[in-house]
């Protein structure tokens, strides 16, 4: 299946190329267009990712591509002054953005934002009692890397959350959902970021994506235990999540 982007063919390198140009382009409208997007609805997908994170006071946690820092923010909150939460994105301007949102909320104590790349991830083994990856997988390359790279970072009894869209489960959801994005979200992005190329990026990453089952067989693949997922919203988006022990 080949789609506008070529998206099959573009080989590794075009790939972190197009991802790299797609968020320095949204990135100052980021989340003007995720709320418009999702109707606000990505706030409630992602407080249900804090509410099944886990997370404690003193804990150490990882927000991977966590971009503009909503699940940051929270987070950050959580941990208090004994812990930590580490910022982490490999694009320049998205965390620029971030950065920024951050310091406007009065958010700087207890957070580290970190330029990095989700496949080989800068940190010592067993470091985390969290990582959360939101919205962020699908745009890896190399995504069988980056969870055995999340694997490594994860402390011992650890958990990580993966949110990520993924396949609607029913045929008329699937039916109005292909023409959301691939028409309705384009046409949005031209008209509020005059950037159409972009969302059709996002649609087409969306539609490549590996469902719920392929994900939760890769995440074991990487070593996880004790793996399940939750379908939000009709199977829009799933929340996967699995331990290391
Ligand atoms: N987590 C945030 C949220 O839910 O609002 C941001 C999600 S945004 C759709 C995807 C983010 O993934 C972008 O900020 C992008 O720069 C980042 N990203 C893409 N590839 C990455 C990689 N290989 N390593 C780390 N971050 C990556």
């Amino acid at each position: 299946q080949t789609t506008h982007f070529g998206y099959q063919t573009v080989n590794k390198e075009e790939k972190v190329e197009k991802v790299a140009e797609v968020f320095h382009s949204v990135a100052a409208k980021y989340d003007l267009m995720n709320d418009l997007m999702s109707m606000g609805i990505h706030r409630v997908w992602k407080r249900h990712t804090i509410a099944c994170s886990g997370a404690r006071s003193g804990n150490k946690i990882l927000d991977l591509a966590g971009g503009t820092g909503d699940l940051t923010a929270k987070f950050s909150k959580i941990v208090g002054s004994e812990g930590q939460v580490v910022l982490a994105d490999i694009n320049e301007s998205m965390l620029k953005v971030g950065r920024a949102k951050l310091h406007d909320m009065g958010i700087v104590g207890n957070v580290e934002c970190v330029q990095a790349n989700a496949e080989a991830l800068p940190f010592a083994d067993n470091t985390f009692d969290v990582i959360t990856i939101a919205f962020g997988l699908r745009n890896v390359t190399d995504k069988d890397a980056a969870l055995r790279s999340m694997y490594r970072v994860l402390k011992p009894g650890g958990r990580l959350l993966v949110l990520e869209f993924s396949k609607p489960t029913t045929e008329a959801l699937t039916k109005i959902y292909d023409w959301y994005s691939f028409n309705l979200l384009p046409n949005m992005g031209k008209v509020i970021t005059n950037d159409a190329e972009s969302y059709q990026y996002l649609a087409e990453s969306i539609r490549m994506h590996p469902d719920q089952e392929t994900l939760k067989g890769m995440m074991e693949e990487a070593g996880f235990e004790e793996t399940s997922y939750q379908n939000l919203t009709g199977g829009i988006v799933a929340l996967h999540k699995g331990y290391k022990f």
